[in-house]
């Protein structure tokens, strides 16, 4: 097997993590090699960061991961001014449904409670009034929900094209097409294989999305993690231009087949297409060995997606052009966990030099995560308080 040189640092995975970690600690260490796997290519549909747009929000109803994206907002400004382009457009974020329902995305009212103990402003508002202003229909009358306005959607692709970007001008080496297999970390670094090449660096991030898992499971390490492939469907309009609509989530009283949970981006401000998308939030038929992705959308999701846009969403038109995809999310089975990123120290031989990070809805975490992770891969404490991410 053939043995490549010795690196400083090397990243698994060149998703969001990925990248905002190469850049951040290529900033920090200028003299230090740092070296990018991936088992695919950039901006891969195939595994956690797929299609066009994420959701940007502030309020959390757990006040430790609320303050963390108070933190990642003032960063994510940063990089907006480092990159001179917008990454996140601020066009709100609606939340209404069943205000005592507990989802994977926290519960309407204690959101609430938590954005008045934070002094986050955010408009009340009753389903009539939601109805009336956003062109839903028929939902149930006692829903309620807000708008925070500082909210919004963020731009994937513009956020991974411009990490790679300042992590390549930082001559951070990227190597694509390199599926991991193995990970042997000992107490002078770690020795990183795939199929052709055995790799050789000081320290190791696992940022691997749906691959962390398995990556981690080498090291003795079980990460409570199930991952689902989630649909996302894309519908035209009908009616209404929408151009600086909100992100919507309808929190619901889950149902006999799956968690009855609608998230919706209306055409996005830089999209040319004008399509709306509505995803699927079901937690149901997570990938095993047996059960693996195929990287389609669930036909009965996409069909309950259509169902609840007949229903719902009088401006669009799913019976016009309507195409699917899919995405896989990597999801704590604990739902009081949203996020795992620690080091493996003291948990195996080598492991204070392996970082793993895995799970959650991080997409709007990414630059706070890449400068922890950073902080961890120099041996530092990081500079914010990270101990409801820790395992
Ligand atoms: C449908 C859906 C909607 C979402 N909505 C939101 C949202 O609105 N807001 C939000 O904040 N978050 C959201 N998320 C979550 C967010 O997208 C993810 O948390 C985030 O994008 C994951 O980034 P990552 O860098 O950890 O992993 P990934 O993007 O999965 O990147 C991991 C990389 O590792 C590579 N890799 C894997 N295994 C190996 C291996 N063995 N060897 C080499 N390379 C490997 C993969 O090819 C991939 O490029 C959503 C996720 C899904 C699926």
């Amino acid at each position: 097997m053939h043995t490549n040189q010795q690196w400083d640092l090397i990243i698994i995975g060149a998703g969001p993590v990925g990248l905002s970690t190469a850049w951040n600690y290529a900033k920090n260490n200028p003299d230090n090699k740092v070296l990018v796997l991936d088992k695919y290519t950039l901006l891969t549909q195939l595994a956690g960061t797929s299609g066009e747009e994420r959701h940007w929000r502030l309020q959390y109803s757990e006040l430790d991961i609320f303050r963390l994206t108070l933190e990642a907002d003032k960063l994510w400004q940063d990089l907006e001014k480092q990159a001179d382009r917008k990454l996140i457009h601020r066009t709100g974020s609606l939340w209404f449904g069943d205000a005592d329902v507990w989802t994977n995305e926290g519960q309407i009212t204690q959101t609430m409670k938590s954005m008045d103990e934070m002094s986050l402003p955010y408009e009340r508002l009753n389903m009539a009034t939601i109805e009336q202003r956003y062109g839903f229909t028929h939902f149930d009358p006692n829903y309620e929900g807000f708008l925070q306005k500082d909210g919004g959607v963020i731009d994937v692709k513009g956020t991974l094209s411009t990490l790679y970007s300042l992590a390549n001008d930082l001559n951070v080496t990227f190597q694509f097409g390199e599926n991991v297999t193995a990970i042997e970390p000992d107490s002078e670094g770690v020795s990183v294989f795939s199929a052709e090449q055995r790799y050789r660096a000081r320290k190791v991030l696992i940022a691997s999305g749906p691959g962390s898992k398995a990556l981690v499971a080498q090291l003795d390490i079980d990460l409570a993690l199930s991952t689902y492939e989630m649909a996302c469907i894309s519908m035209l309009r009908s009616q209404r231009t929408g151009a600086n609509d909100p992100f919507w989530f309808a929190f619901q009283q889950p149902i006999e087949t799956d968690s009855n949970l609608f998230y919706g981006f209306p055409p996005n401000p830089w999209s040319v297409n004008g399509f709306d998308r509505l995803g699927t939030d079901f937690e149901v038929d997570p990938i095993t060995d047996t059960h693996k992705p195929d990287f389609r959308a669930n036909p009965q999701h996409v069909d309950r997606a259509i169902e609840f846009a007949r229903r719902h969403m009088p401006f669009l038109n799913p019976d016009r052009e309507c195409f699917s995809s899919s995405c896989l999310a990597v999801l704590p089975d604990n739902p009081e966990r949203l996020f795992y990123l620690d080091t493996a120290k003291g948990r195996c031989h080598g492991g204070e030099n392996v970082v793993i990070s895995a799970g959650g809805w991080a997409f709007k975490f990414t630059p706070l995560l890449g400068q922890v992770c950073a902080d961890l891969l120099n041996d530092k404490t990081p500079r914010w308080d990270i101990s409801a991410l820790r395992f």
